[in-house]
């Protein structure tokens, strides 16, 4: 089976989200299943090395950003077609927005050229290769199951799988023209209109043969008001073809047994050894490395998604209860405010480190007892699955793929020996506090904490499972 992915971002090459762990993961794990994956990703700057030493597989005069070319190159395990439109992609900043930050003007001729790209190789073929699935990922990618549907043409079947509904691609209608959608398609419901706009991520989930997220509770919870993000209109009308695979996490990068950025790698037999991981950790955030009680961390854009305002209100709670709090993370600027004077007010209790840095967060996983992801909604996450193989227990809100993930170590759960973690109901200062009393209670017995750390680290977390459930789904679709 040929499958085609299209998107806009991919580990390791270009990264904002989770959509790039993904894409890069994805195929390497499709294909021991059988599964022939290439990949159709812009060219940005960062690409242009590979642009180089790739071979020009395809060229188009007239997509809706002018002309580009595909250029196929493997590297890291992924088979990449590069579109090279310098025009389009070939600038500073970052893949959505100018370095200023602000989002690029032309970005529905930007990524509409993508999905175009996308869907004219899927006819053509490239030299002999077709694909029997085209799967779409994100706004980015959300026009090409639009510009794949040719009434009695047999074409590729189409999945939309998303990644991140707070981003619709929403753009005015006028752009339609520019794009080349027909126009008897512009119209609500079943079509690609929305509000009078034209909406990428709604074409997409309008026009795919199948739709997916990224885990099976959060596409429950996309279907209602409160989490669709004004999608769930055309989410419930294809409720029949939407499912949920959990993300999986790359279990080589994230192994606590040969971390080289721990300062002690450890396995689940020798638990103890996380100790010098904690003590490296206190020592870089000024933290009191002979406090006694937990050590909690938060590895986290600082924003309201992820409920960390209520965490904030938590802290006197945390420090008091005997707890101490290590936070990495960027955003927000109250959040990062608040979190720095946190750490002032509670010295030798609470750190905290404003950036992005992937080996500190290393550490950091390797180093604490639990992880602390109170999140407003969460698709997937995956620090919660990086602390299941850390050992370090997650402490998450009941949401998406957080609910999915984690075992409430309840007291049934504790007797049975599966609990993982702990989940709590209310993103609020209070439903945070309720939660960390269990915590408190729980780490009190060391040998409850340990066995939760070992059925924590038992806990498959890799591509497998999910790698299976996309390509039954592919299946699935081509039966049809
Ligand atoms: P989201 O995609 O919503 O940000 P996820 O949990 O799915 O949330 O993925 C976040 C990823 O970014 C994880 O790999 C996490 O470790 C990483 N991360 C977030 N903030 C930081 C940071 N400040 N430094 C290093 N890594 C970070």
């Amino acid at each position: 089976m040929n499958v085609l992915m299209v998107t806009s971002e991919c580990a390791p090459f270009i990264k904002t989200g989770g959509l790039a762990d993904v894409a890069g993961a994805l195929p390497g794990a499709l294909g021991p299943l059988g599964i022939d994956v290439k990949t159709v990703l812009p060219a940005y700057p960062a690409l242009m090395p590979l642009v180089a030493r790739g071979t020009e597989v395809a060229s188009f005069g007239d997509l809706p950003g002018g002309a580009g070319r595909l250029v196929e190159v493997e590297a890291e395990g992924v088979t990449l077609l590069l579109l090279d439109a310098p025009q389009l992609f070939d600038r500073p900043g970052g893949p959505y927005s100018d370095p200023a930050g602000k989002d690029w003007d032309d970005n529905h001729r930007r990524f509409g050229s993508l999905a175009q790209a996308a869907a004219r190789i899927s006819f053509d073929g490239l030299l002999g290769w077709k694909p029997d699935v085209v799967h779409a990922h994100d706004w980015q990618a959300g026009l090409t199951p639009v510009y794949l549907k040719q009434p009695g043409v047999p074409v590729p079947k189409t999945v939309m799988t998303i990644h991140n509904i707070a981003f619709p691609g929403r753009f005015g209608g006028h752009t339609r023209g520019e794009l080349g959608l027909r126009g008897d398609w512009f119209y609500p419901g079943a079509g690609y209109e929305y509000h009078g706009d034209v909406a990428f991520l709604k074409a997409g989930l309008a026009f795919a043969d199948r739709i997916t997220t990224v885990s099976p509770t959060y596409a429950r919870e996309i279907l209602t008001p409160k989490f669709g993000m004004g999608l769930e209109g055309i989410l419930q009308a294809r409720a029949d073809v939407l499912s949920g695979i959990l993300n999986g996490i790359d279990t080589a990068a994230w192994n606590p047994a040969k971390d080289k950025a721990l300062a002690q790698t450890f396995d689940s037999k020798t638990l103890a050894r996380k100790a010098g991981n904690r003590a490296a950790l206190c020592k870089q955030l000024a933290l009191d490395p002979d406090h006694q009680g937990p050590l909690f961390c938060v590895i986290s854009r600082l924003t309201e998604q992820k409920g960390l305002d209520a965490l904030v209100g938590a802290i006197p709670h945390l420090v008091a209860g005997g707890g101490q709090l290590a936070v990495l993370g960027t955003g927000a600027p109250e959040l990062e405010a608040a979190f720095k004077a946190a750490a002032e007010e509670f010295p030798g209790k609470v750190g905290c480190y404003i950036g992005y840095d992937e080996a500190f967060s290393h550490l950091m996983q390797g180093g604490s007892d639990a992880i602390l992801i109170p999140s407003r909604f969460e698709p997937c996450g995956l620090t919660q699955l990086y602390g299941l193989r850390y050992g370090t227990l997650p402490v998450v809100a009941r949401t998406g793929g957080l609910a999915d993930t984690v075992i409430d170590a309840n007291l049934a759960a504790l007797r049975a020996g599966v609990g993982t973690g702990f989940l709590f109901e209310e993103v609020s200062a209070e439903g945070i506090a309720g939660v960390l009393d269990r915590v408190f209670r729980t780490y009190a017995d060391r040998d409850a904490w340990q066995m939760l750390q070992r059925a924590a680290m038992r806990q498959e977390v890799g591509w497998d499972t999910s790698a299976r459930a996309y390509a039954a789904l592919y299946q699935e679709v081509l039966s049809e």
